[in-house]
């Protein structure tokens, strides 16, 4: 019989987690059951992705490095993956910035909707803007400075220094590259090997994903504020995920005008780590399953994945950088602001930065937006009106992020002459297997 794929298996825990979270919350004492009984199965299966993030980044750029044996192939490679991802970066903002003109939902808010909302999520506002504040009081070249590590050892321990690990990773592999390779050989060796055991650790941790997506929803369904609250704010999240939608078809095209796959190749290939940037919003815990598919299912060869995924988890984040763009619009227009032209122009350079600069987890990208609505003179109060339904937009432009850094992948990938055929077909799934 032919086996369920993975991306179904996902997607029916997704489902049942949606079910059981409603059905549970209907309950008297419902919604303590799942936050005792069944969430923290969804924080195992979070936690367990995160746990090999940073040793996964560390093997898999060393040996992703010293596998190109040139410094003059790194550079092309650098040069080509920064500015694609820039310039899918910049298409989101402008794509954003055109929906949200377009749509107006700044417009649809009442006044009294407006007031309410924003003395009832004030505190949580203040909390952002506070860390926001922390970010913006540092120099300009502070995120220069902050990518050199002092401690090796100190960076390893946050999954939010992973560019700090990834700088550490790729200035260890160039030494390696630099040195005879004899020398090398059983460094090289040991990070081969450590890396295939990381790989086979993801496959493990896949076999729980349905169950893990299963805990992870149904404790989000059940803890998720009132639908009325979704209602008021439904023109501005149906223009996020409008444009979240468009960004998907756009790679989709790229990835068929560079690389000639077909859009269901690429789709089927991805579905999986989308699914899973959907259930936990961190491009981050997603990395290791982006990884996996990426070099297994799309035929992206690990020399170039293991350079570019790292790299587009930390500072590729368009889903994020279209949000931020509609959310500072729409804030504008829900107070009745105007912005000019030139102020839209200013928030495609500020919107490009905020999301470079958003760390890869769960709710990074409002706080933010704190910059960008400075930027702007928009009222940062304005926060509290899209607070309700910033977790599902999260999810939803978290998949947009990991998708871009996929595309990203092979289309570098493809430039290189590193594009190979999947060495896994969906239908053959077997993790088991050596
Ligand atoms: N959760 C997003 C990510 O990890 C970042 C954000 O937009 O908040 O990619």
């Amino acid at each position: 019989m032919k086996k369920l794929a993975l991306h179904w298996k996902i997607l029916l825990g997704m489902f049942l987690g949606v079910v059981i979270g409603l059905l549970m919350t209907n309950f008297e004492g419902g919604k303590e059951l799942i936050q005792d009984w069944i969430k923290p199965f969804g924080k195992i299966f979070i936690n367990s992705l995160k746990l090999i993030a940073i040793p996964l980044i560390l093997a898999a750029l060393i040996k992703g490095v010293s596998d190109l044996k040139d410094i003059s192939k790194l550079s092309k490679m650098g040069g080509r993956t920064i500015g694609i991802y820039i310039t899918t970066t910049i298409i989101a903002v402008s794509i954003g910035l055109l929906l949200v003109n377009l749509v107006n939902p700044g417009h649809s808010i009442s006044e009294e909707t407006r007031t309410e909302m924003v003395s009832n999520y004030s505190d949580n506002t203040t909390k952002y803007k506070e860390t926001a504040k922390t970010q913006k009081e540092a120099g300009p070249l502070k995120p220069l400075e902050d990518l050199v590590p002092e401690n090796i050892f100190s960076s390893a321990t946050s999954n939010r220094n992973m560019l700090q690990v990834i700088f550490f990773a790729v200035f260890f592999g160039i030494g390696l590259i630099l040195i005879p390779e004899e020398k090398g050989r059983t460094v090289k060796h040991f990070f081969d090997g450590f890396n295939e055991v990381i790989l086979k650790m993801v496959d493990l941790i896949m076999l729980a994903a349905p169950y893990g997506v299963f805990a992870l929803l149904a404790a989000l369904v059940a803890e998720s504020p009132s639908i009325d609250l979704f209602k008021a704010l439904g023109w501005y999240a149906l223009t996020v995920v409008i444009g979240l939608l468009l960004m998907i078809t756009i790679y989709t095209l790229m990835v068929l005008v560079f690389t000639k796959k077909k859009p269901s190749f690429f789709i089927n290939g991805i579905s999986p780590a989308q699914l899973l940037a959907f259930s936990t919003s961190s491009s981050a815990a997603t990395l290791p399953v982006t990884m996996e598919r990426v070099t297994e299912h799309l035929g992206v060869e690990e020399e170039v994945a293991s350079f570019v995924l790292p790299i587009g988890a930390t500072i590729n984040m368009d889903g994020t950088s279209l949000y931020q763009a509609v959310a500072a619009v729409f804030i504008a227009q829900a107070f009745g602001m105007n912005l000019d032209f030139g102020t839209q122009l200013g928030i495609i350079a500020t919107a490009t930065l905020a999301s470079i600069g958003s760390a890869a987890v769960p709710g990074a990208g409002m706080v933010m937006l704190v910059g960008v609505l400075g930027y702007a003179g928009i009222p940062e109060a304005g926060l509290a009106l899209i607070f309700a339904v910033d977790r599902p937009l999260d999810m939803c432009r978290t998949a947009v992020n990991v998708t871009g850094d996929a595309a990203v992948s092979m289309m570098v990938a493809k430039s290189i002459g590193k594009l190979g055929e999947p060495k896994v077909k969906d239908w053959d799934d077997n993790y088991l297997k050596k």
